[in-house]
């Protein structure tokens, strides 16, 4: 028999520094039950995983079952795909390196994958979403950091160490602004939403003009707050707007170079902002594009829903397990 009809779905996990979202899918990508919990406060990542399948079990029981349950994604920072391990990621509260995807298939005995979350946006989005049927494009997230994953020939590129594809630490600016990395001027500095709130930041020092971001205190200042300003007309907003989507334009054109892929896909908060964003990033890559590229590359914003593409993204990874039992 298919084994899709034997283990209908799939569990997609999306550890975030806060929250870690989880879910069980089925094969057109509906989340048909889900659950979440605090990523921090547990002693020892064991505990956590613990506390997980506390939460993720009753779920797969209500559902048919574990044998319904053809493997687990999920998707974490710094999650490393050939390994199974998350490696040092800054926000989370593990050191070191955490073999986490060994720890859920102890515990729940179905086949387990993990990747950084960036990937598991990309294969969600290949998946369920805009980049379905597309062998070559690029993900890119803009949340509070940059994130990305590159898919070549229809393949996730991992690398030789399960880490490829980190383009919000492509130095965008020599000698720019100091990045979480411990280096200078990363893309992810400028572009993420964090960065937009710094420029905000940056521009309202430097500048004399007025801007209805001047009545909120500097340091509170989110990109949302931006967005918000340049609705509304404000000048000074606008061009914050510009400014960014110049510099991921410009870093937009030098992937392109890289892979030349039929699409690159936006997704996160900033590349909701619309016009305000699209507009700068279309230029900034038309502009610095190599010409046998020029007008090729479609500009994509992601079609699965913000609540659900976390989870969808990591389920998505489940799809493409080996079954170990067939
Ligand atoms: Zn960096």
């Amino acid at each position: 028999m298919n084994s899709t009809m034997e283990k209908p779905y799939v569990v997609g996990i999306d550890i975030g520094g806060t929250n870690t979202v989880f879910g069980i899918v089925d094969a057109r990508g509906t989340i048909i039950a889900s659950d979440s919990i605090k990523t921090a406060g547990y002693p020892t990542a064991e505990e956590y995983a613990d506390e997980v399948c506390r939460h993720l079990l009753p779920l797969i029981v209500a559902n048919g079952g574990v044998d319904k349950i053809r493997g687990i994604g999920i998707g974490a920072p710094n999650g490393n795909y050939y390994t199974g391990t998350i490696e040092f990621a800054p926000n989370l509260p593990w050191k070191g390196v955490i073999p986490l995807a060994a720890m859920f298939e102890e515990r729940l005995d179905i086949p387990t994958a993990l990747t950084n979350d960036a990937n598991a946006a990309a294969i969600g989005e290949m998946t369920y979403g805009a980049a379905r049927g597309m062998k070559d494009f690029i993900m890119i997230t803009l949340g509070t950091g940059v994130g990305s994953g590159i898919v070549i020939n229809g393949q996730m590129v991992y690398g030789h160490d399960g880490f490829a594809g980190e383009l919000g630490h492509v130095i965008a600016r020599r000698e720019g602004r100091v990045c979480g990395c411990g280096r200078k001027g990363c893309l992810e500095t400028y572009c993420s939403a964090t960065g937009v709130a710094r420029t905000a930041r940056e521009l309202l020092a430097a500048r004399t003009e007025p801007s209805s971001l001047r009545d909120i205190p500097a340091e509170s200042i989110t990109s949302k707050d931006v967005y918000d300003a340049a609705v509304k007309g404000d000048k000074l907003a606008q061009e914050i707007f510009e400014f960014t989507g110049n510099i991921l334009g410009e870093a937009l054109a030098d992937a392109i170079a890289f892979s030349s892929p039929e699409a690159i896909v936006l997704f996160g908060g900033l590349a909701k902002s619309g016009d305000y964003i699209m507009n700068p990033i279309k230029k900034a890559i038309e502009d610095n594009v190599l010409n046998i590229y020029k007008g090729k590359t479609k500009l994509l914003v992601s079609e699965l829903r913000d609540s659900d593409a976390a989870v969808l993204g990591a389920s998505a990874l489940a799809w493409e397990l080996k079954d170990l039992k067939e």
